[in-house]
């Protein structure tokens, strides 16, 4: 029973969780939360809302925060609590020390997209300008950065076409590699209710995810792909609808790159990415593909759903670029019920692109090595800034474990939890002369840090996320923050401490200049979010009111690029000594490696990770329904308890990822999408075997 007192006083502000971005009137007593109420008037959610959103807030107030800022010379050492002065100025020190021993680039940060707008665009821009190098990253490195090049490759700009409310147009609905049901579950809702009133449905996923078969939900085609064949799958969509006519001609003459869509349908044509030629590498009958592709080129308005099913994988990009062509040659592009919507995970992914924490790009996408971009921000920012792009987080690491990167500022991200191969990631961590972690909670990476500086929760500050379908809401202070400064003000002491002033008094401000110096977001400021509610960039002269459906009259990069997309199979194998494919996903209750909802009161957050294998495998080996396993791979092994189902297929198992103690990290391998360096999270080659449990 939740005890709800009277409110005195509300304010609405935005779910802090998954990329659907829910805003909420945040009930308040005094400094006390004490109800979220899904906002009627979010363009977003409608008055909808899902568990986490309306209940999971009680970690903001956990007893298990950190409040004090600690440092310690040795990470064996115990931390010691010191006072704010004292943790910003070891920081700086530390940071210029190394610096002045190892060179300018030997120090970086990891921006996170839980995190604000304003706080993200902060943290580049003190490595940028304070540090004196690129070398910043976010942890959407580990999720959508696939996304971003290969959308803004195919069609000129690192986000989804549509907004939410395109799905009431949708005659078919394609979800490939999501679960939005339990990822994004109040635009499943939407999506089942349009598919209740008579869209059809494709579903391409290795597992039988609820859309497939729930009640008064059914999907026309369930593609059961083996992990890591997208790009073959695709292709052969693809195939069908250059080799049966079914391209959309007139879009593809106006709206096209002719030269490269006649090299695009060449290459797709070849036998070799038929249907029946690819069913061994797919494992999906092409009977079921040839009418998947039939039904998205013919049945109306088609629109593709896609997650981290699509890019986390070695051809994370290629697939979001085989996706985009499919789209592009069937005219699925540029109107309501169509387009390339990628599903963001946390929520603000896209914010944090957006916000230039790429090693490679300034906020807006824009490539460092552009000298009158980066002349613009030398003038904005007072400093010469560096035309080399810096180092990604796997890059990082890379140098740290060969000594030439020792400094690393960590905001509101667990990589030593929630980055594949941890092994790897904490040999990275443990070589750092110094490591500094903002957060909430002590959390694993802190393990490896020498200052832990708080973080402050949504609930106590000011900002900006921008969700799923490139909708920036306002964040809302509704309580002070826990440890006296909000996550963007830390920002400011570091910098001010090494000697880089930045001067604002207000997040307003940042935004502000983020408007000043990012085209798409030159119509936006936290006035007119206060007056309009939210506004989907990009807002600027030629569309004040901002952009819910992009690529109308022609693709932001002119005409569009069909890529060749060339499947190349994964180096992760299975073999006689791991012979499964194991893939992972998320619960509707948990969220990600849940810090948040594990420290939120509810007995349902405290579920554990399970191994789901099919009837056949699980009797192979002698395990019954709930037995414990040990789960090994190349990269490691762990125990967790088996939940025997026919969702997988044979040859496939699947676990969760919300649990420290699984560590299913510890599992997943090094490889990484070749663009991006996104991590292969969603295949790894398996040996499951009986135990006795941890
Ligand atoms: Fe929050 Fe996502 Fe749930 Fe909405 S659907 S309440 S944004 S977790």
């Amino acid at each position: 029973v939740i005890e709800i007192g009277t409110p005195e006083h509300s304010k609405v502000t935005t779910c802090a969780y998954c990329g659907v971005g829910c805003t909420f009137k945040a009930e308040m007593r005094g400094d006390e939360l004490v109800r979220m109420v899904p906002w009627k008037d979010g363009k977003a959610n409608h008055g909808h809302s899902c568990v986490k959103g309306r209940f999971a807030y009680g970690y903001a107030t956990h007893r298990e925060r950190i409040l004090k800022p600690m440092i310690r010379a040795k990470i064996t050492d115990p931390w010691r609590e010191v006072s704010w002065e004292e943790a910003i100025e070891y920081t700086a020190s530390e940071f210029k020390r190394i610096q002045g021993k190892y060179g300018r680039s030997s120090i970086g940060g990891i921006t996170s997209s839980r995190c604000t707008n304003e706080e993200t665009y902060l943290v580049q821009k003190l490595v940028r300008a304070g540090f004196g190098n690129n070398n910043v990253d976010t942890c959407a490195r580990v999720c959508h950065s696939p996304t971003g090049y290969g959308l803004k490759t195919t069609y000129g700009t690192s986000a989804g076409t549509q907004d939410f409310d395109s799905v009431d147009d949708s005659d078919v609905i394609f979800v490939i590699g999501a679960n939005p049901t339990d990822g994004h579950p109040v635009f499943g809702s939407r999506m089942k209710k349009r598919l209740r009133a008579g869209a059809r449905l494709i579903v391409a996923d290795p597992r039988r995810i609820d859309l497939v078969k729930s009640p008064h939900v059914r999907a026309d085609y369930h593609l059961p792909l083996k992990p890591g064949t997208n790009v073959a799958l695709v292709t052969a969509m693809a195939h069908v609808v250059v080799t049966e006519g079914l391209i959309d001609e007139a879009f593809v003459r106006e709206r096209g790159d002719l030269e490269t869509f006649q090299d695009w349908a060449g290459f797709v044509s070849e036998e070799r990415h038929s249907p029946e030629a690819t069913e061994a590498i797919t494992g999906v009958p092409a009977n079921l593909v040839r009418g998947a592709a039939r039904l998205y080129a013919t049945g109306g308005n088609g629109a593709i759903y896609y997650g981290l099913g699509v890019t986390e994988h070695s051809q994370g990009s290629t697939t979001v670029m085989a996706i985009a062509n499919l789209a592009m040659a069937t005219g699925n592009i540029g109107r309501p019920g169509v387009g390339v919507n990628p599903l963001r995970g946390q929520n603000n992914v896209q914010g944090s692109c957006d916000m230039g924490s790429f090693p490679h790009e300034y906020p807006g996408y824009r490539h460092v090595s552009e000298d009158n971009v980066r002349e613009m921000f030398e003038q904005l920012w007072g400093v010469p800034l560096d035309p080399e792009p810096g180092l990604r987080i796997p890059n990082m690491l890379d140098a740290a474990v060969d000594g030439t990167f020792k400094g690393l500022y960590v905001q509101g991200e667990d990589i030593a939890q929630s980055d594949p191969d941890t092994y790897h990631v904490t040999s990275g961590l443990a070589a750092m002369e110094c490591v500094v972690v903002q957060d909430l909670f002590l959390n694993e990476t802190a393990n490896y840090a020498h200052i832990f500086l708080p973080g402050s929760s949504f609930l106590e500050k000011d900002g900006t996320f921008t969700n799923a379908e490139r909708r920036i809401q306002r964040v809302r202070k509704v309580m002070a923050p826990k440890a006296v400064y909000a996550d963007w003000e830390v920002t400011l002491l570091i910098a001010k401490a090494m000697g880089y002033e930045m001067d604002y008094s207000h997040p307003s401000e940042i935004m502000d200049e983020i408007a000043g110096s990012t085209p798409s977001f030159a119509g936006v400021s936290f006035d007119a979010l206060d007056r309009k509610g939210s506004i989907q960039w990009p807002c600027n002269d030629d569309a004040p009111d901002g952009t819910p459906i992009m690529h109308i009259d022609g693709f932001v990069r002119g005409k569009g690029n069909f890529v060749i997309t060339e499947y190349v199979g994964t180096d992760e194998k299975v073999g006689p000594r791991f012979p499964l494919l194991l893939t992972t996903g998320r619960i509707l209750s948990q969220y990600n490696v849940g810090a948040q909802t594990r420290r939120t009161e509810n007995s349902r957050w405290h579920e554990e990770d399970r191994l789901e294998i099919h009837p056949v495998d699980a009797e192979d080996r002698g395990v019954r329904d709930g037995d414990w396993v040990t789960l090994r791979s190349r990269a490691g092994e762990t125990s967790l308890r088996a939940l025997i189902t026919d969702r997988v297929a044979p040859g496939v198992v699947y676990t969760t990822f919300h649990h420290p103690n699984t560590q299913a990290n510890v599992i997943t391998t090094d490889f990484s999408d070749w663009a991006t360096n996104c991590p292969e999270y969603k295949v790894t080659a398996v040996q499951v075997a009986p135990s006795n449990g941890p």
